[in-house]
């Protein structure tokens, strides 16, 4: 029999390895970013295990950034390194556990279905080749990687450009939430296919800015939270600085520059096995008029798929202490407009499960492509 090796030195691998020694007792820790305490994200690969019984202990589970998480949660896994499956996972509070005996002699187990850079630079080049599309960048990282923006309206439509609503997608301030870049992957072929209507639509009336990946170094470094200095992105609005919090501060001051009608941000949330949005209801700026705007956008959302939800979400804090640290916070009370922070599920969509892949790239992609609709049902209300 070989021995067992688990490797992480590829792209947004991590994980820490106690003991290989026993098969049926491989002992693993989950990883801290980089530069700050947060340990969620794992994603690794184990060799030499064809046709062997391996039984896994994360044996920090009950330390990580958030121990519910791990509360009816399945590991990810893949032979092919393409499509991802869940295995049957246990949880005592403390240890997590995984049974399995890989057909192959290597297999990738993940937190979540990745999202490389590979692909997220693949992503921005196939979204640039489109004629509506112009890429900028913004600036660079903490480590120098670029942040990219695509700017995306049809040139020749009839409404003039300043009359065209600007609609912002921002995902990944929060690296380790692969779901929202998927999410943003599917959003931009519906909104890049010449025969959707809806995507025409829109395509004339509004000047969409979208940022795939605002993270990019916590990406690649396997980060579940942070950036390479240790930031929390979302935390940063308020006052982003270039020395810790690069990122944020380039897309911020395009914000300034060009105004925000719109603003949605993605995201994944460990806990909730939902879809659902959190809006600016506890902004100081809140009033009746983004009130009404947040239902109609939910209301068309909800007709637009069943994997979106408005019964579990966030409880509301009370009104008018919002942190504006907060990337949703902090543009909506800038720009007196509608903004959502998106959550998606890293277990799975409880109204809707798939036992074998849970929620994953592809359904992030579905759900992605529907929020065009609301996007649409709210778009002549935008703006005072
Ligand atoms: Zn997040």
């Amino acid at each position: 029999m070989n021995s067992l090796h688990i490797s992480c030195s590829f792209d947004a691998g991590a994980i820490e390895v106690v003991s290989l020694a026993d098969p049926q007792d491989v002992r693993l820790n989950i990883r801290r970013d980089n530069a700050s305490d947060f340990a969620q994200w794992f994603y690794f690969c184990l060799h030499g295990a064809a046709n062997v019984p391996v039984r896994l202990s994360f044996l920090n589970a009950g330390q990580s950034a958030y121990p519910k998480g791990w509360e009816g949660y399945r590991v990810v896994c893949s032979t092919d390194h393409q499509n991802w499956v869940r295995l049957a996972t246990e949880f005592d509070g403390q240890v997590m556990r995984v049974a399995l005996m890989p057909e192959s002699n290597s297999v990738y187990l993940a937190y979540f279905e990745p999202f490389s850079h590979e692909r997220h630079l693949d992503l921005i080049g196939s979204a640039a080749s489109s004629e509506h599309v112009s890429l900028q960048r913004l600036g660079g990282t903490v480590e120098g990687r670029d942040m990219t923006l695509l700017r995306i309206t049809h040139a020749s439509s009839a409404m003039p450009m300043a009359l065209r609503k600007k609609i912002w997608l921002i995902a990944r301030q929060h690296p380790g939430e692969t779901m929202a870049e998927w999410f943003v992957e599917g959003f931009l072929e519906r909104l890049l296919d010449e025969a959707d209507p809806v995507a025409r639509v829109l395509l004339d009336q509004c000047v969409f800015y979208v940022v795939p990946n605002m993270n990019p170094d916590g990406a690649v470094r396997g980060n579940l939270r942070t950036n390479a200095a240790g930031a929390n992105l979302n935390r940063e609005w308020a006052a982003p600085s270039l020395e810790k919090s690069p990122e944020v501060y380039w897309v911020r001051q395009k914000m300034l520059e060009v105004g925000v009608d719109l603003s949605l941000d993605a995201h994944g949330d460990e806990g909730l096995p939902y879809n659902f949005v959190a809006g600016t209801e506890d902004t100081p700026g809140y009033n009746s008029r983004i009130a009404a705007l947040a239902e109609a956008f939910k209301t068309s959302w909800l007709a637009a798929s069943p994997d979106f939800q408005t019964r579990h979400g966030y409880p509301r804090g009370r009104h008018g202490e919002a942190n504006l640290t907060v990337a949703t916070n902090w543009i909506g009370q800038q720009f007196d407009c509608l903004a959502f922070t998106i959550e998606m599920p890293f277990k799975d969509n409880a109204d809707l499960p798939d036992p074998h892949v849970g929620w994953n790239g592809d359904r992030s992609k579905k759900l992605g492509a529907s929020v065009l609709q609301p996007v649409l049902a709210v778009l002549d209300k935008l703006r005072v």
